[in-house]
């Protein structure tokens, strides 16, 4: 059968539509598959290291984890920040954990939760009919609230450096935290009717062709097939495809993500450390404790002076994005004058 080429030349897995079998092939092939200990939450912070605090799926329940955040360099969320993509619920974790909690960098992706991120499930009313129904989401004030200024990306604002808080949130992109390079996606394999889904095989394959091979964290929503993605059903919930590219191709030092509440702990193939953050547990309480790494600060400039640098980097992008939203009302309040108004944007 001749398969289409994928940009970074890797093959789809032909069993890859079927994550439990799949796993049954690629596990006789994997030179390591072990459980990793996690390092105490209390271990000191060294000046010659980069310490990561990890959470996920935190689902609206941010309250009673103000306390149980350790403190650290970077703060990382892999997604489901909130329930139904309530904006009230953005808000709160920033009260909880964005401003309550001395991380000088927080960098965050969505998940499939976070409905209201997701341009492509929201502004098709199918998307937002249907969660309303089943989820209870308000979503015409939901949706009264994202179309008055500037859509979907009315929520990055609300999280963002450039916006209320002094969150990175990534989608498809990269930053670089105290010269370690970070990307996050949103994406996971169809799962139910949610935000973020995308068909496994080549379709997810181009989602994560786009991750560059230098990446030394990488955060998605989604497990890798085969490590802390088992479900409560003995099925396996991974991307087959992500594995690939993660084993074959970007080769991270870390893996971190949630999405499979079951599967909270972490594993090594002896070349990265996957990271399973799902903080709520299977009944949404949000009980499993956040995990911690350290990664050595490279040489040449000290975390103040990378703290410094980023406070000055938020002021010039604030500008930046206040002039752009401003030209965006004016273009779309022209268009709603002209009757040609279309609110969908990235
Ligand atoms: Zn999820």
């Amino acid at each position: 059968m001749a398969e289409k080429q994928q940009p970074s030349g890797l093959e789809v897995h032909e069993l890859s539509d079927d994550p439990l079998e799949c796993w049954e092939e690629v596990k006789k092939t994997q030179p390591v598959q072990e459980k990793v200990e996690p390092m105490p939450l209390d271990t000191p912070i060294y000046p010659d290291k980069v310490r990561f605090v990890v959470v996920s799926d935190t689902e609206g329940k941010t309250w009673p984890l103000r306390r149980k955040i350790p403190p650290g360099d970077v703060l990382l969320h892999c997604g489901d920040m909130s329930w139904d993509g309530d904006p009230n619920e953005i808000i709160r974790m920033n009260d909880d954990l964005g401003n309550a909690q001395d991380h000088p960098f927080k960098i965050c992706i969505a998940g499939n939760h976070d409905l209201t991120f997701d341009p492509h499930f929201w502004w098709p009313r199918i998307g937002w009919q249907t969660c309303g129904d089943r989820w209870g989401l308000d979503v015409e004030a939901c949706h009264e609230w994202i179309r008055k200024d500037y859509g979907c990306e009315q929520m990055h604002e609300l999280l963002s450096e450039h916006g209320n808080a002094n969150w990175t949130y990534l989608f498809d992109s990269a930053t670089e935290v105290y010269g370690i390079k970070i990307y996050g996606s949103p994406w996971q394999p169809i799962f139910g009717w949610w935000a973020f889904n995308e068909r496994r095989g080549d379709r997810i394959l181009y989602k994560w062709d786009k991750i560059p091979a230098d990446t030394d964290i990488l955060m998605t929503h989604g497990p890798p097939l085969g490590f802390c993605d088992e479900t409560r059903g003995k099925d396996r919930a991974g991307c087959a495809e992500l594995l690939t590219t993660i084993q074959k191709r970007v080769k991270p030092k870390y893996h971190c993500f949630g999405h499979i509440h079951e599967a909270y702990g972490q594993m090594t193939d002896g070349q990265t450390t996957f990271i399973n953050a799902a903080t709520c547990n299977l009944d949404r309480k949000p009980d499993n404790p956040p995990v911690i790494f350290d990664m050595p600060l490279p040489p040449g400039k000290t975390k103040e002076e990378y703290v410094e640098e980023k406070k000055k980097a938020d002021v010039l992008k604030k500008e930046a994005w206040e002039k752009t939203k401003q030209e965006r009302r004016k273009k779309w309040a022209e268009q709603r004058a002209a009757g040609t108004y279309r609110c969908y944007t990235h």
